[in-house]
């Protein structure tokens, strides 16, 4: 019977080649030959590690380890008695093509066209809308990837998910996860039907796939107990019955903050602008954030000079569950990154110092690129390229990025740059960097956020610098990851045959007397007879005795299992000798 080993749900290269121990090189080679360029820290889902354990032909079965999430709760306000209502936190997701976009962008748009003031031009990370007087906070992010990385960081700051699925297209793959993800954090779902004004539009259906998947709808017909809303994004129908339902959905928990108390919160999107520096995007969950506090995320730190709603007008404090703009940070904070008031500059800065050198500590383990696998696995000679698009604020800037650029370039690697203009980063620079495989550098420019969707849609990387050098780094550091690694062999022992017992096209079983080294397995072999290679083969697999052995030293006598790829008629006398290969990183 197959071996059962339990994965979690998301497992990297890496560690499901430790479980299945193997080695990773040989998952690597797998995925690609199934069209994947995984590193060894890339993740994989349960199906796909599923699939490739299959394309290996090993005897094992993959089984589903069901992690649930302790939900990181908030603090239920009831507890402490200068606890207010505060607005609840809604987060949209859904399969691909759904409508989570266009819906996050119909109940935005009905709420400039209420009136508020100037509109808002460019996307952003969350935003509020009133709704019968009362405010509903949106995460402007749909994609599970962050909503994943929110919860990655403790942090549980979404009190209902919209579950948008398409009323012609069902329930897919993506819907399925972002059930799961609800679950798991232990929010309330609201189900977004959308697409009802198309003509295959069959509700019934998908509630009924729904159902399949433990979320009932709660009207009478299933008697379950998730609010179902048919809307359609594009002609705007529901949207109000939408969000009704939830504010209905967000009074059964009485969701309440201290807003007396110094703020604390989530850094939900953060960019560099050009002429104010680094800006972050943050969701308030408890406390008031005022500008001049003090405030601490991750590596980094800012005394806030503005203090912005997220429709760009100034404000001087905001309260729990509001979406502020902020600047003032002296680098860019990260997504996920907690926040909170600190005292005064001096423990700001020195706490961020603290965690800046713990994470350049942690990320400094070695990650292999998609880039370097595809060239160790192709192994070829030409000059490799790193593609990319640079875009700057003004042509000055832009000229001096590509010369720096272009100064760096070896034999061996050179960027090439597939395109370069003046201004903000647009549709049409994600279109050519997805077809080119190109690297986006913005220097001194930014970047709007329904851009940065499509971006992460397309899986185009952007990366934002208003120092020169720090780009070039940047630039530096992606070309040494084309840089062929350093092959080198290292010799692990001999063995001289004493005897044959077994030989076929494919493999040999011999035995013999280990002269020098340790043998341990899985190792390269080549087959010596006097001076003369007559072979190689791979070790496979070792015996003491009748019994199977993890290594023979110097000195043993044992037995080997050989992988042969062509007839090797192995005699007494003849000398193996044993070696692996190791790769190493090189830099630029
Ligand atoms: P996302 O990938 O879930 O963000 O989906 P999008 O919001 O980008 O929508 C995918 C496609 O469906 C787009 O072409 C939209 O115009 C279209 N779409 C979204 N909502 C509706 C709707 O209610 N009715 C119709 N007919 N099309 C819609």
């Amino acid at each position: 019977m197959a071996a059962s080993i339990e994965v979690p749900d998301s497992i990297t290269v890496g560690e499901l080649a430790e479980v299945l121990q193997l080695p990773a090189t040989r998952l690597i080679g797998e995925l690609f030959k199934n069209g994947i360029v995984a590193t060894i820290n890339e993740r994989l889902d349960f199906d796909t590690a599923q699939i490739i354990v299959g394309e290996l032909g090993l005897d094992v079965e993959l089984q589903r380890k069901v992690v649930e999430v302790e939900p990181v709760k908030r603090q239920k306000a009831a507890q402490t008695a200068s606890a207010t209502d505060r607005p609840p936190v809604v987060a949209v997701m859904g399969h691909v093509d759904h409508g989570k976009t266009s819906l996050l962008d119909a109940i935005r748009s009905a709420q400039v066209a209420k009136g508020e003031a100037g509109g808002i031009t460019q996307h952003i990370s969350a935003y509020q809308v009133e709704h019968k007087d009362r405010l509903i906070t949106f995460l402007d992010t749909p994609g599970h990837e962050a909503f994943a990385a929110i919860r990655q960081h403790g942090a549980d700051l979404t009190d209902i998910v919209i579950i948008v699925v398409a009323a012609d297209d069902g329930v897919k793959p993506q819907t399925i996860e972002a059930i799961r993800y609800a679950k798991n954090a232990g929010t309330k779902i609201v189900v977004a039907i959308n697409k009802m004004d198309k003509e295959g539009a069959n509700p019934g259906l998908v509630m009924g796939q729904l159902a399949e998947q433990g979320v009932v709808a709660d009207d009478k017909a299933w008697g379950g107990d998730v609010p179902m809303v048919e809307v359609s994004a594009k002609t705007g129908d529901g949207l109000t019955n939408l969000l009704d339902t939830v504010l209905l959905v967000a009074d059964i928990d009485e969701l309440k903050a201290d807003a007396t108390i110094p703020a604390r919160g989530l850094i939900i999107e953060a960019h560099v602008e050009h002429g104010r520096g680094p800006i972050a995007h943050a969701l308030i969950e408890e406390g008031t954030l005022k500008a001049g506090d003090f405030i601490l995320a991750g590596g980094t730190y800012a005394k806030v000079r503005n203090l912005d709603a997220t429709t760009g007008k100034p404000i001087k404090s905001a309260g729990p569950s509001t979406p502020v703009i902020i600047s003032g940070f002296k680098t860019l904070p990260e997504f996920g990154d907690q926040f909170e008031t600190v005292k005064n500059e001096r423990d700001a800065r020195e706490r961020a110092a603290v965690v800046a050198s713990e994470r350049a500590h942690g990320s400094s383990r070695s990650d292999m690129s998609s880039s370097e696998l595809l060239r160790i696995i192709s192994r070829t000679d030409k000059l490799q390229e790193l593609p990319i698009i640079i875009k700057a604020d003004v042509q000055g800037s832009l000229t001096s990025v590509a010369d720096s650029l272009k100064s760096i370039e070896t034999d061996e690697v050179a960027v090439r740059v597939a395109g370069s203009s003046v201004g903000v980063i647009n549709d049409n620079d994600i279109h050519l960097a997805k077809s080119t495989g190109s690297i986006i550098y913005g220097f001194n420019t930014s970047v709007a956020n329904n851009i940065k969707r499509l971006a992460n849609r397309d899986k185009v990387s952007i990366r934002l610098y208003s120092v020169i050098y720090q780009l070039i780094d940047d630039a530096k550091n992606e070309l040494s990851k084309l840089l062929a690694p350093e092959v080198t062999e290292k010799e692990v022992g001999t063995l001289e045959v004493k005897g044959v017992f077994k030989t076929t096209k494919t493999e040999v079983i011999c035995g013999g007397e280990v002269l020098s080294g340790k043998l341990t397995t899985p190792a390269m072999v080549r087959v010596l007879r006097g001076k003369e290679q007559i072979g190689t083969a791979k070790l496979k697999g070792l015996k003491r005795g009748p019994n199977a052995a993890n290594d023979l030293v110097e000195g043993e006598l044992g037995g080997l299992e050989l992988e042969t790829s062509a007839r090797i008629d192995l005699q007494i006398g003849d000398k193996l000798e044993f070696y692996v290969v190791e790769t190493k990183e090189r830099t630029l």
